[in-house]
């Protein structure tokens, strides 16, 4: 790779793509003849105006989002979207189911547990997380004011293969990890949350598309900037956004498009997790740590048999270039985090330096 960069397989922030960091660099101090960064730009100037609905409009573009959802900008990450959207769509019914598949849709249900009450619609606890539960697993509440889950499961290396169907009851999903690495039908879902580090841009951003109906429902005593009616009514803007986070987002929507789309997207990261995936297959050495169905495309969790040669691969992988590939503490092992901007021959050449590793230590 140029520029010294090396392949860093962390799980976000992560790996942006090349021509997107060169051409910030290069508007940095100047962005289109403006004279100022478009950092020194005031939000509410006409020349930042276009980049935030230029950005919109591209995402609307790329992931194909109905007239009738809004999309939104805001601050706090996905994480405050736990709270934010608890405190909007708990108000119906009171009450809301959650799957637990991780750590993130467990943090989100006990979020949500100080606004109503939450039911667990299913868990995969049982097997570390280790799989995706089935549609008829599920233990859902007509009455729930939504049903959440979290589609790929970041720590664990899973993702859900299908939608869940919750009848009446819309669905929401924390696509933080996975959101513009493939298609997604919008119109299945209630609302959709990413915090932006790891397909779209800068930590701090949270992307959100929220049906239209479903905003203005939220307890009177919701924080102004996690009310998602007072955010549609002021276009993102009640308050300064993440200004720098957005336009980087645009630059990624723009780079998405010139992949070719999120069909292309798809299969080139179906390709590139290929490479590691079928070396796992037909290694005697590592192991993948979750079920076929529910790989994730995103995040390739694996281990050897003992944690010394894990630490051992590892420490082998940094000097060799391979960098973030330790795993999270709760699963042990190894993580290869390969998103959007991951290029082919860091999954290519990851796989050839396992199957050497394999030899030298099987
Ligand atoms: N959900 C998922 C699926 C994640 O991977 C993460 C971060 N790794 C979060 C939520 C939390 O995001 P943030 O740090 O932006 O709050």
């Amino acid at each position: 790779m140029a520029h010294g960069r090396i392949f860093n397989f962390s799980a976000g922030p992560s790996m942006m793509p090349e021509e997107v960091l060169q051409k910030a660099g290069e508007e940095m101090l100047n962005f289109g003849g403006s004279g100022m960064s478009v950092m020194e730009m005031s939000h509410r100037s006409k020349v930042y105006d276009n980049i935030i609905v230029e950005t919109e409009a591209k995402a609307r573009q790329v992931m194909g989002i109905p007239d009738n959802y809004k999309v939104l900008f805001m601050h706090g990450g996905a994480t405050g979207q736990f709270a934010a959207l608890a405190m909007n769509l708990m108000p119906r019914t009171g009450k809301a189911d959650y799957a637990i598949t991780g750590n993130f849709s467990k943090n989100a249900a006990d979020e949500a547990k100080k606004y109503g009450t939450v039911n667990i619609a299913a868990t995969s606890a049982d097997r570390n997380f280790a799989y995706i539960p089935a549609q008829d697993a599920l233990t859902l509440d007509k009455e729930a004011s939504y049903f959440h889950y979290c589609m790929n499961n970041t720590i664990f290396g899973t993702k859900w293969d299908y939608v869940p169907d919750a009848g009446d009851v819309p669905v929401v999903s924390d696509v933080s990890s996975c959101i513009l690495s493939e298609p997604v039908d919008v119109s299945k879902f209630g609302l959709l949350y990413a915090g932006a580090q790891k397909n779209m841009g800068p930590a701090g951003l949270a992307f959100v598309v929220i049906r239209e109906d479903l905003a203005g429902g939220a307890y009177p005593y919701t924080p102004k900037i996690l009310d998602y009616a007072v955010m549609i009514k002021n276009s993102s803007m009640y308050n300064t956004p993440p200004t720098y986070s957005i336009y980087i987002m645009g630059e990624i929507l723009k780079w998405v498009e010139k992949m070719g789309g999120l069909t292309e997207m798809k299969r080139y990261n179906t390709e590139k997790a290929a490479h590691l995936y079928d070396f796992l297959d037909n290694s005697k050495f590592f192991a993948s740590t979750v079920d076929r169905e529910a790989r994730s495309l995103m995040n390739v969790t694996f281990k050897t048999s003992s944690e010394e040669l894990d630490a051992k691969f590892v420490k082998e992988a940094t000097a060799a270039g391979f960098v973030n590939l330790k795993g999270h503490r709760s699963v042990g092992g190894m993580r290869a985090s390969i998103y959007n901007a991951m290029p082919m021959e860091g999954t290519k050449e990851l796989a050839a330096f396992m199957a050497k590793f394999e030899k030298e230590n099987g």
